[in-house]
């Protein structure tokens, strides 16, 4: 472990202030600021803040290398995310452990996260080669309409921390495909897995430019991206009000992706097979921490099934591991990757509890020095939980969960969509009526039914109302990075 860890500081002292641009890891002339371990709140680090000039180069380096990647052929394409593919997957550890040392999250889950980047890499790169348009009949003899799918341009990607590897990974791998460039900015908690995934570009000899990484603050060096009119369209993943402020504060039209908050809920209808809705419940409400954009947040249980479903799930929750996820990687939690949603859960926690909920499980932060310095709390769980409640109605992102019964199917419904939000709702239930009428009314991109797995690198993923437009993955979020051009030909044959 020693030899391994002075190979992990020295990866991150490698990427001490670097902005990725044009090709090069260069050291950034802007203000340094300090990057956490959030399991003791050790720095590890410091990253700079990109200061305008260097914004200006790193998308002009994207702008100038659009022009030449956006016409290779798709297979050199696909060549090239293939070998990202295979680099990514064959040092998953190292880049697990560089992230569960910004963010938190346990190595085996980190390393999870890498692996799927890489997986997304490849099945990318065989989308690279499929990309192809539509003819149209036209009503006029000697006519020809075809649809052409170009490639945007300039991408400027904003990700949030608690998926580092994959939120970045999803954008950049659809802009490698499509043929357009990325600028990347990451979030300041986060940025040495972005810098990392940079490294495996340059590596992979995808050509300057193409790829480019800024840190720096959401609201300076975010912006910037938001207000460059190179950039031609913005894909953006993080919270409902940074995704409504960045839309209304663009000043250009230009094409957006906005995957944002969400607040999910779970029905357990009256046939659901209980164990295995308890299990759904409780790998989808505390697995990183419940920093979870598609996290269960609030759970409905018919009456029939409720106090049998709080104990198991509340016997359950007590019996996960809470540690330090660098030096237990099998952890159950690791460290909750800021203060701001662990204060944000303990709030709601005291909300829910003053409002007449009934505490089941955790509560409070794990006891023992070890977890003293770092953002550490029990998996929790509330019962007899009311929409009074901020646990009920606003996204908690922390290991919280709320509980609370049902008698019939219309009010858990009505329950479930009583939110501003779209994103994923899960039901657990065996009777088709019940699957059917609940997978027709909830109001959501993502239903998930006796699973708690509500995206897969082949289907669209994306949110309703106020938890995004566009969507991510599968051949729809592919294609959110090109434009459509008709071109109408007049040939005149058969005139
Ligand atoms: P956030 O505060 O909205 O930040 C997201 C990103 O936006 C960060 O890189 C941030 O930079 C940047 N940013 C902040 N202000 C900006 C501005 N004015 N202009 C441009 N960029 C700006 O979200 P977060 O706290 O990192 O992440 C948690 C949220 O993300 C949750 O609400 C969660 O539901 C959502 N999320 C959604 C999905 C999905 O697929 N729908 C997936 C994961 C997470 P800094 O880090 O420097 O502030
Ligand atoms: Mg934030």
């Amino acid at each position: 472990m020693n030899n391994n860890k002075n190979a992990l500081f020295e990866s991150i002292a490698a990427l001490e202030g670097a902005l990725f641009i044009d090709g090069q890891l260069r050291k950034g002339t802007g203000e340094r600021l300090p990057v956490e371990n959030p399991a003791n709140g050790q720095v590890i680090g410091h990253i700079a803040a990109a200061t305008p000039d260097e914004v200006n180069d790193a998308v002009s380096a994207a702008h100038r290398a659009f022009q030449t990647w956006s016409r290779e052929l798709p297979r050199t394409r696909a060549d090239a995310l293939h070998r990202l593919g295979d680099l990514i997957a064959a040092d998953a550890l190292h880049m697990a452990q560089i992230m569960t040392l910004e963010q938190g999250k346990p190595v085996n889950e980190a390393k999870g996260e890498v692996l799927k980047l890489a997986e997304a890499c490849h099945f990318y790169a065989e989308e690279a080669t499929r990309i192809h348009g539509e003819i149209i009949p036209n009503d006029q003899p000697g006519f020809q309409s075809m649809v052409v799918r170009e490639p945007i341009g300039v991408v400027g990607a904003i990700t949030p921390w608690n998926y580092p590897a994959e939120l970045v990974g999803w954008k950049l791998c659809a802009s490698l495909a499509s043929g357009c460039s990325i600028v990347i900015k990451p979030a300041e908690l986060t940025p040495y897995t972005a810098l990392a995934i940079a490294q495996k570009c340059a590596e992979a000899d995808i050509p300057a430019g193409v790829v480019n990484v800024l840190t720096g603050k959401g609201s300076v060096v975010g912006q910037a991206l938001v207000d460059h009119p190179y950039v031609a369209k913005i894909a953006f993943t993080g919270s409902s009000a940074v995704g409504l402020h960045i839309q209304q504060s663009c000043p250009q039209v230009k094409r957006m992706s906005l995957e944002l908050g969400g607040n999910c809920p779970l029905v357990v209808a009256a046939s659901a097979d209980l164990d295995a809705a308890v299990k759904g419940a409780l790998r989808r409400s505390f697995r990183n921490c419940g920093q979870i954009c598609i996290a269960i947040n609030r759970i409905y249980v018919h009456r029939s099934l409720y106090e049998a479903f709080i104990g198991k799930l509340g016997a359950a929750a007590d019996g996960l591991s809470v540690q330090n996820g660098l030096e237990f990687p099998a952890a159950d939690l690791g460290a909750m990757a800021s203060a701001e949603p662990l204060n944000k859960t303990r709030a709601h926690l005291a909300d829910a509890l003053e409002k007449g909920a009934r505490l089941v499980a955790g509560g409070k932060a794990p006891e023992g020095n070890e977890y003293a310095k770092g953002h550490f709390f029990r998996p929790t769980v509330v019962a007899d939980c009311t929409h009074r409640m901020l646990v009920m109605t606003e996204e908690t992102f922390g290991p919280l969960v709320g509980v609370a019964p049902f008698d019939h199917l219309a009010e858990a419904v009505e329950l479930a969509n009583d939110t501003p939000y779209g994103l994923a709702s899960y039901v657990y239930a065996r009777d088709l009526t019940e699957i059917h009428t609940l997978s027709t009314a909830l109001d959501y991109g993502n239903v998930a039914i006796n699973n708690v797995d509500a995206g897969i690198m082949n289907a669209p993923y994306g949110g309703r109302k106020q938890s995004g437009v566009g969507y991510e993955h599968g051949r729809e979020g592919l294609l959110e990075y090109f434009h459509f051009k008709h071109v109408r030909l007049h040939h005149g044959v058969g005139n």
